[in-house]
């Protein structure tokens, strides 16, 4: 029994069997009859959550062993991940400030294990960040998040791999709107225990830090002021700095007061999925005079001659060459060519944009792993665009000729290789909507996977999805496809499949 307790202050982690050994002892004799609901109604209440794991072949579900136990964890976060990785120069932070002068303790429990069934608990230096009110988490390659409590406070980080000035606003404002219906799930719970009314305001408002991360400005200032000097650094900031935090999803262009990208973002080195995007809003005819500005020339004709009927890979390929070989081959050197071609620089803000992918799959699909069968399917399917597909999860340029050349004009073959070794690599839990969005982004869309599912017997998938307990409670409606999110005490499915 001590063993147990001293593991879920260690790890946060505990067994299904072992809490019904807790139960077991005298005083839960009125619980243990109801051992089984009980558990699944701490799952319902974000109290326990699961820690998934897959079968690394063939992507199904196993059975659930452990569950996460954030209100027993005691540990402190003793890593250098806040002092060395969530750093001014790569995060931006907002604050949800709470009335009173302390939380509830069980709600920052229970947003942490929110956060665990909707994104991958992070590791680093070799442990897994979660402690006692704090978690790390992997959104995506470029992505982490950190949510913490301080005081009053539970502050919120978006992490960029390598500068805060390419954060995809969407992805930014996703988060945050997610974690806001959480919260406001959670409060309303419990002041449904006491029989409150849920009253018209929220119980915590929102704040913004200024760009050293510890001065704050509230939500509701910070729109009605155009310029405001943060207390300790007397820095300078003006509205376009909380553009990230809500970005207008649909709307393609610049707001009006965007700052354009930030100089640490120029100096940086474009990464490949940011080069994607910049390759994909590049029009074909201009290329020609792009290349010549960035001494590229001779390196698009020889490509567009391998690759004649394809201009996508084309681009994308000169692009990532030139950063391949160019010493210079930053940001900035991309805006000195836009510049020469009266192409305004706002042009570049599109590297940070990212469409939200939307789809009517029901939810339960959208957190499976996608079986072998699956990715055989899709394979033929999404035809000639796997060097795209390649950079969108991740995989090197030389990883992909190599795929290339292993198959030699067999372009399903070559698909599908890079759709297993998107399976394989587990930074970002390979789920389908996560497969779906990287459809999307190389600008395929995602048709071609709802059709393979179509097809596929998804009797399978839902299966090892059964396995997460006998009877457990969905925190979804049935049949999500034909519901629309109403009111905000669900969990939006924009808010589970981000
Ligand atoms: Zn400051
Ligand atoms: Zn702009």
């Amino acid at each position: 029994m001590q063993e147990t307790f001293k593991r879920m202050s260690e790890s946060g982690t505990i067994r299904r069997e072992d809490l019904y050994f807790i139960w077991e002892q005298k005083d839960f004799s009125a619980i243990l009859p109801y051992k089984e609901f009980i558990f699944n109604i701490l799952i319902y209440l974000d109290i326990l959550a699961e820690q998934r794991r897959y079968d690394t072949i063939t992507g199904s579900r196993l059975p659930v062993e452990n569950f996460f136990v954030p209100c027993m964890v005691i540990e402190r976060n003793t890593t250098s991940f806040m002092d060395k990785e969530c750093t001014p120069e790569r995060a931006i932070c907002l604050a949800f400030l709470f009335k009173g002068t302390i939380i509830p303790p069980a709600l920052p429990n229970r947003l942490i294990s929110a956060c665990l069934s909707m994104w991958t608990l992070k590791q680093y230096e070799e442990r897994t960040l979660l402690f006692s009110g704090f978690i790390g988490l992997s959104f995506d390659k470029s992505h982490d998040i950190v949510v913490c409590v301080e005081g009053n406070k539970i502050l919120l980080y978006i992490v960029h791999k390598t500068s805060s000035g390419l954060i995809v606003p969407d992805i930014a404002t996703g988060v945050k709107e997610c974690l806001v219906i959480t919260m406001e799930r959670i409060s309303d719970f419990y002041q449904s225990t006491i029989h409150a009314k849920r009253s018209q305001q929220s119980p915590f408002h929102i704040e913004y830090s200024c760009s050293q991360m510890q001065c704050f400005i509230s939500e509701t200032e910070a729109v009605q002021t155009s310029e405001w000097m943060c207390d300790k650094h007397k820095l300078t900031h003006n509205a376009g700095n909380w553009l990230v935090w809500n970005q207008d999803k649909k709307k393609e262009e610049c707001e009006q007061n965007c700052p354009g990208l930030s100089d640490d973002a120029l100096s940086q080195i474009p990464s490949d999925i940011e080069l994607l995007r910049f390759s994909t809003n590049c029009v074909s005819n201009q290329m020609h005079e792009l290349v010549s500005y960035l001494e590229m020339s001779k390196k698009w004709d020889s490509i567009t001659h391998n690759y004649p009927n394809d201009i996508e890979v084309a681009k994308y390929l000169v692009l990532s060459k030139w950063k391949e070989i160019k010493v210079q081959s930053n940001f900035k050197a991309l805006a000195e060519a836009l510049t020469k071609m009266d192409i305004s620089t706002h042009f570049l803000c599109q590297v940070r944009r990212e469409r939200r992918a939307e789809t009517d799959l029901p939810l339960e699909f959208l957190d499976c792993i996608p079986t072998d069968e699956i990715l055989d399917k899709l394979a033929p399917q999404i035809g000639q665009v796997y060097f795209q597909l390649g950079a969108v999860i991740g995989l090197s340029i030389g990883t992909l000729e190599t795929i290339q050349s292993n198959n030699p004009r067999d372009l399903a073959a070559q698909n599908r290789e890079v759709l297993f070794a998107w399976r394989k690599d587990k930074t970002v839990k390979p789920t389908i909507m996560v497969l779906i969005q990287a459809l999307v982004n190389i600008g395929k869309g995602a048709r071609c996977l709802q059709e393979v599912l179509k097809n596929v017997d998804l009797k399978t998938l839902k299966e090892s999805e059964e396995v997460r307990g006998e009877g457990a409670i969905s925190k979804e409606p049935k049949n999500t496809s034909e519901q629309k999110p109403h009111g905000k005490k669900k969990k939006s499915k924009k808010c589970s499949i981000a």
